[in-house]
């Protein structure tokens, strides 16, 4: 008998989202209006001073997608053919896809190998006269050093993007929320985030020029003040109304998912915390949990065990690091070591869920036990 006999509550099944009656009531109500698309409806307006108001910024700009908000972020950055963004090799696709849309160049920068997110002397080390940006992730929702960045983008003159995609409502060590410190902040609404339209995708500024500029290119470079003139690129990036509508809906309920997400962590964390040779994030004040991330030593026999006792469990989160994909050449293995270590050997994922009972994360734990002993 495996430990756990039952599926957990996931994101692909309805005990394991917070979709309901409020959800249920916003698509109702858009498709009673009869308008459907957001440049014409509320609720894509209304969504973006809501998410403009939970994270204290000027401007919020709703768009399809995370890796369409991302895009959003590059495009503004100016970004161009030839130019260069430092970014992490352990993410989605979607942090990296927008600079190859824009003719950039990715350029791969190691992690540190606590928390698989960027290592700042690496960043720092990838800059040439041809960088523009960076984008940071908050892998798993554990904070990226967006303080040594944000100085480090500032020495070089820099813009710096925040992957909140995974990160909603994190804080970093110092309780600073996450998605606050770079220029632009990105966030999706795909099913497997923290909350969700389905897809759906947004990003925050402080700027009003760079705010300007990603609305602009989510609705086919149309300034829509003076008539049909489009005097920049752009693509129609433009969030549905009904994915606005619910989307708002799930942003009344993030603090929650995020609170129950922490305390279920603290849990699995005081059962498991002292097993030899199983680590647990050091930095766990303010982290969002998206996913449950263990190192070990020999992630495939870990992932192929806990998932055999009924608790899934992925090896190394991707299957290989991004540079490693056949969509990019010239990236030579062994680029980024600790990332590689990760990835292949020693990165654990849990998938985490908002809706686990404490009898659940006790499975868990269990199941963890388990394999460790054996
Ligand atoms: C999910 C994700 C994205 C892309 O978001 P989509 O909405 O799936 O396009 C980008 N970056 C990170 C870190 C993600 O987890």
């Amino acid at each position: 008998m495996p430990v756990r006999d039952r599926p957990l509550p996931s994101v692909l099944d309805p005990h394991g989202r917070t979709i309901g009656a409020e959800e249920r009531e916003a698509v109702l109500r858009v498709l009673d209006s009869g308008v459907l698309c957001s440049t014409f409806g509320p609720e894509g307006r209304a969504l973006e001073a809501e998410m403009a108001q939970l994270y204290g910024r000027r401007a919020a700009v709703a768009c399809s997608s995370g890796t369409a908000a991302l895009h959003l972020a590059v495009a503004a950055a100016g970004i161009r053919p030839g130019d260069e963004v430092i970014t992490t090799p352990i993410s989605d696709f979607g942090t990296v896809a927008p600079v190859l849309a824009q003719g950039g160049r990715v350029v791969f920068a190691d992690v540190l190998p606590g928390d698989g997110n960027l290592d700042p002397d690496a960043v720092e080390a990838a800059i040439t006269p041809r960088t523009r940006a960076v984008i940071a992730v908050h892998l798993f929702g554990g904070a990226a050093d967006t303080g040594r960045l944000r100085r480090i983008c500032d020495e070089h003159g820099l813009l710096l993007i925040e992957d909140c995609a995974q990160a909603w409502l994190g804080e970093d060590a110092d309780g600073r929320l996450l998605g606050t410190l770079g220029d632009i902040a990105c966030f999706s609404l795909q099913q497997f985030k923290h909350i969700t339209a389905g897809d759906g995708g947004l990003a925050t500024t402080d700027d009003p020029e760079l705010a300007r500029r990603m609305r602009l290119f989510a609705d086919k470079g149309w300034d829509r003040t003076e008539g049909r003139v489009h005097r920049e690129m752009g693509l129609n990036y433009r969030i549905t109304e009904l994915a606005a509508a619910v989307a708002r809906a799930q942003l009344g309920k993030v603090a929650e998912v995020v609170r129950l997400r922490r305390a279920h962590a603290e849990q699995l964390v005081a059962a498991i915390g002292g097993l030899d040779g199983v680590r647990v994030p050091q930095q766990r004040a303010g982290h969002a949990w998206w996913l449950f991330p263990l190192l070990v030593e020999d992630n495939d026999r870990w992932a192929k065990a806990l998932t055999a006792e009924g608790v899934p469990a992925m090896a190394g989160y991707l299957e290989r690091t991004l540079y490693a994909n056949p969509v990019f050449t010239g990236y030579p293995a062994g680029l980024c070591p600790e990332a590689e270590r990760m990835v292949d050997s020693t990165l654990l994922a849990l998938p985490w869920n908002e809706a686990y009972t404490p009898a659940d994360v006790d499975d868990i734990a269990r199941a963890i036990r388990l394999v460790h002993a054996a």
